[in-house]
């Protein structure tokens, strides 16, 4: 697989965190005069290189920042790329967006292979506005903020400091009291910091409805359609799939719950019940740490497709803490004290190697996450011939069909992490009931997340 530059019009070398070295580059592509289809071509690669080189920059700085919050120097960086090279970028990106989509209507480029960047670039003409611009940048600062109150997060259980993903594991516990323990800790630990993280949903509520209101749209809900080019599917779909699941979903979870409180023998199932084994088989131990988690997901991807193994041993051993300051590294997945929740997966644009950012703390959870992200780092890679930045990612309904699809196909080896029959069965049982009791809480929050937009002048109460 190549990842030598599409264009040579970008520097080998090249900080795209730095607004003085980005800036005379834009300012070239909106001088440069464009007067056939080939040239239009070129210009468009080159615009295309300079976008993934940039995006390259944005991404190693956000990675880092996310692997270690508490770095006043990485987190100075993101706030620097924040504040003096993303609205500096988007006003001239405008201009960049006007002159695609006359360029493409001057020489017919808008059908066939260009008609997806063409509609793309036509509907953020439509929306940019100015006085968007500084509030996408409070927007961004806010989520970094609270990235790095829930980086903060810890509590003392079992004698120890713990992360709150590596609480996860009590919840697992067959002893009821412990898992009481557990989810007791880690709820009043985020209710320490409530009121901020409140705060900051209130303000990006408010400040995403008047983003709306200055695009010339009634709320967030239809600018953001929009914004995010969903063409092809509008609410009615998403207030339709959200009953759909209610009536086909629901049912079975509740069949779960029930079957699950007789065989705990509850009176009353409690959030501390939900992930135990119904069968208080006590907790399951796929692997040890972030290398163990790394050779085991390789080992059952070998058997599944020799070039999935191949494909992702590029990405590292799992060892790597550093988030992209270690050399090649291109996972970090051990939870630690200042890590941001969750994880991703981050295509870095120009030298088109994916990044898989993770909390695992030895959970099987943790092995759905990672065969999850790396079915998102297969597509990246297999989309990485594609000469145009902007055509090398897909929207995220489709991404998930990449992610989702491997934590399914991966299933018959799991054997690498339970070479017990039992816990494998068990694993197996979790993540088909999963897949579908996933599914409300997906619509739960997509369907507050609708009315939150439609309704912003609702209190938090
Ligand atoms: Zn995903």
């Amino acid at each position: 697989m190549t990842t030598s530059p599409a264009t040579d019009f970008v520097p080998a070398v090249f900080n795209g965190t730095d607004w003085s070295v980005v800036e005379p580059l834009l300012n070239a592509l909106v001088d440069r005069e464009v007067s056939s289809a080939e040239e239009y071509e070129k210009w468009l690669l080159d615009r295309s290189e300079l976008e993934a080189a940039i995006g390259e920059s944005a991404a190693n700085t956000y990675i880092n920042m996310t692997c270690d919050t508490a770095d006043e120097s990485k987190q100075a960086a993101w706030t620097s790329y924040l504040e003096n090279v993303a609205p500096k970028f988007k006003p001239v990106a405008f201009v960049l967006d006007k002159k695609l989509k006359e360029l493409a209507e001057k020489f017919s480029k808008t059908d066939g292979y260009h008609e997806v960047l063409y509609r793309d670039t036509a509907a953020d003409v439509d929306l940019f506005r100015d006085e968007n611009v500084p509030l996408e940048t409070e927007l961004a600062k806010l989520d970094q903020e609270y990235d790095k109150i829930c980086g903060k997060m810890t509590v003392e259980f079992d004698g120890e400091e713990k992360t709150l993903p590596m609480m996860g594991k009590y919840s697992e516990s067959a002893d009821r009291s412990i898992r009481e323990a557990a989810w007791r800790a880690v709820a009043s630990r985020r209710l320490e910091d409530q009121e901020a993280i409140s705060a900051i949903y209130d303000e990006m509520v408010a400040k995403r409805d008047q983003a709306a209101k200055n695009a010339g749209f009634a709320n967030f809900v239809e600018y953001i359609y929009k914004a995010k080019h969903r063409f092809d599917y509008d609410t009615s779909h998403a207030y339709a799939f959200h009953d759909a699941i209610e009536q086909h979903a629901m049912p079975f979870v509740e069949k779960l719950d029930a079957t699950r409180k007789k065989e705990l023998g509850l009176d009353a199932l409690r959030p501390w019940d939900l992930n135990v084994d119904p069968k208080s088989r006590g907790e399951l131990k796929p692997f040890t740490n972030g290398a163990d988690l790394v050779a085991k997901t390789k080992a059952s991807f070998d058997k599944l497709s020799p070039e999935l193994g191949e494909m992702f041993a590029t990405m590292g051993d799992g060892s790597n803490t550093n988030g992209t300051d270690n050399g090649n590294a291109s996972l970090d997945l051990d939870s630690r004290k200042g890590k941001a929740p969750g994880g991703y997966q981050y295509m870095r644009d120009r030298s088109r190697k994916p990044f898989i950012f993770m909390n695992a703390a030895g959970q099987h959870r943790d092995v759905e996450t990672m065969v999850h992200e790396a079915g998102h780092a297969f597509h990246s890679m297999y989309s990485d011939q594609e000469p145009l930045v902007w055509y090398r990612s897909a929207p995220i309904e489709f991404c998930e069909v990449a992610s989702m699809s491997m934590e399914l196909l991966t299933m018959p080896y799991w054997d690498n992490f339970y070479p017990s029959e039992e816990d494998a069965n068990r694993a197996r049982r979790k993540q088909l009931e999963g897949s579908i009791s996933l599914l409300p809480w997906i619509a739960t929050i997509d369907a507050f997340q609708h009315w939150v937009y439609l309704n912003p002048n609702h209190s938090r109460d």
